[in-house]
């Protein structure tokens, strides 16, 4: 059975190669994994798919910060360029104690397939410090990140590499990162960061960009699939920026949220939960805890929640080999970066679940990221109806090109997502050619 690949990263029919087994549970057994399941389908050039698998440059920082009690304390931190083919490299800086390296390598790969999947001109990075921010008060926070930007300024310019946020990290990030840059510059470059504060140059809708494009992606696949998304029993884990606006988005869309978890536990109202009360709960205790318009489930019991969408929204490895013959959802919206592992996607394929895979689902926070760093770069700005039309037209277009792809080669969403996805960054390479 095989694949060829034409100049245009389009590949004609074949039948699915079993999956490679993961190393573990881990993100990047899990990146590795969807990678070389695509890269059959596509029979890359097995030279050319070696070095599409590995990080283009990975740098690892180690620097000391004054603590506010006046010790010294050592942060180590990284930022990876994984592929740089298609344009400047974008991804976001994570902040918490599980940062690893191989985490780092893996999410940084994601970007680059998801920037291909909704065709916008980044190519893929990520950062991440190894750090706990809920034990860190601000000015520690403003320490660390002033740091580690000026430790990693030699990977970031505005048109190489602009980061952004991720978990743990938020606007004022990027607005710290942002000064830092520009302190070394002697004058102002927005360009720097996405997901700035508006009153920096950031962009309307960015905030709520990855949640927005959650749902405008799930919308258009109820639509396709001819489904009935009015009333669709809705369940989200993680209450930080992504799951929270994909719930108040869902809720605003008219579908009912009958459940949402954070870190600490989660929710569940059958007949749907107060949204607007919710969010209002979680401003004031920073946490959804302790909510008293719905009961408390555990997060297992929130995987396992009967429901029409089940948005994953938090961090990776949580729909897998132990969970996911709990799910009950019809479909499966991945908000998060790599919540399935391989052994997981296996289950819910056999259950007919249908998964809309991280690499297309959450990809509405880099689209808008790339309207910011557009307007950044033009000191033009644009309004917030025009950011979410055209977030919303690229989301629907990405979803069909998938579910084209889909179709067209006989796969499941995410190897057509990462077919796509690979497929481009692979003629980009070849196109370019192989320097010297
Ligand atoms: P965040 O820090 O704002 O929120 C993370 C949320 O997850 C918090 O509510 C936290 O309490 C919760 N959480 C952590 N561990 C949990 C667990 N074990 N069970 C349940 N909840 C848990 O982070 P975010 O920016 O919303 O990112 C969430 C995910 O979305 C990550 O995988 C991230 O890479 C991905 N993502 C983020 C963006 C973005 O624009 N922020 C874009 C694309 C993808």
């Amino acid at each position: 059975m095989t694949i060829k690949t034409n100049g245009a990263g389009d590949a004609q029919i074949v039948a699915l190669p079993a999956p490679k087994k993961s190393i573990g549970d881990s993100a990047l057994g899990t990146a590795y994994s969807q990678f070389d399941r695509a890269a059959q389908i596509l029979e890359l050039d097995t030279g050319l798919a070696d070095s599409l698998r590995s990080c283009q440059r990975e740098l690892t920082v180690n620097f000391p910060v004054k603590m506010r009690d006046g010790s010294i304390r050592r942060f180590t931190g990284y930022r990876l360029h994984h592929n740089s083919a298609r344009g400047p490299t974008k991804g976001g800086i994570r902040y918490s104690p599980h940062v690893t390296l191989d985490e780092v390598r893996a999410l940084s790969m994601w970007m680059t397939w998801k920037c291909a999947v909704v065709n916008i001109p980044y190519g893929g990075a990520k950062g991440g410090v190894i750090c706990d921010p809920k034990q860190l008060n601000i000015h520690e926070l403003e320490g660390i990140t002033r740091r580690y930007t000026t430790e990693i300024s030699i990977l970031l310019s505005p048109d190489g590499d602009i980061p952004a946020p991720d978990m743990g990290t938020n606007a004022q990030t990027m607005a710290w990162i942002m000064d830092t840059y520009s302190m070394h510059k002697g004058h102002a470059v927005p360009a720097i960061v996405t997901g700035k504060p508006i009153n920096i140059g950031g962009s309307a809708g960015r905030l709520e960009a990855t949640g927005r494009g959650v749902m405008f992606t799930v919308r258009e696949a109820f639509r396709a699939m001819g489904w009935n998304f009015e009333g669709a029993r809705v369940a989200v884990q993680g209450f930080g920026n992504v799951g929270s606006i994909t719930a108040t988005t869902a809720h605003e869309m008219g579908c009912k949220v009958v459940a949402v978890s954070d870190v600490e536990g989660g929710l569940y109202n059958s007949r749907g939960i107060n949204m607007p009360r919710l969010t209002q709960w979680n401003k004031e205790h920073n946490t959804i805890k302790g909510f008293d318009g719905a009961d408390a489930i555990s997060n297992s019991e929130l995987l396992a929640v009967k429901c029409d969408v089940l948005a994953p929204a938090a961090m990776e490895n949580q729909i897998t080999s132990q969970t996911a013959a709990s799910v009950r959802a019809r479909m499966v919206a991945e908000g998060a970066n790599g919540p399935t592992t391989p052994e997981g996607d296996a289950i819910l394929s056999d259950k007919g679940v249908v998964v809309i895979p991280d690499i297309l689902c959450n990809a509405g926070g880099v689209v808008v990221s790339y309207f910011e760093w557009v307007q950044s770069l033009q000191q033009l700005f644009w309004e917030e109806d025009d950011i979410n039309s055209r977030l919303e037209k690229i989301m629907i277009r990405s979803y069909h090109d998938v579910k084209a792809k889909a179709e067209s080669l006989k796969l499941d969403m995410r190897t057509a997502a990462q077919v796509l996805g690979i497929g481009r960054v692979a003629d980009a390479t070849m196109t370019r050619g192989l320097y010297p």
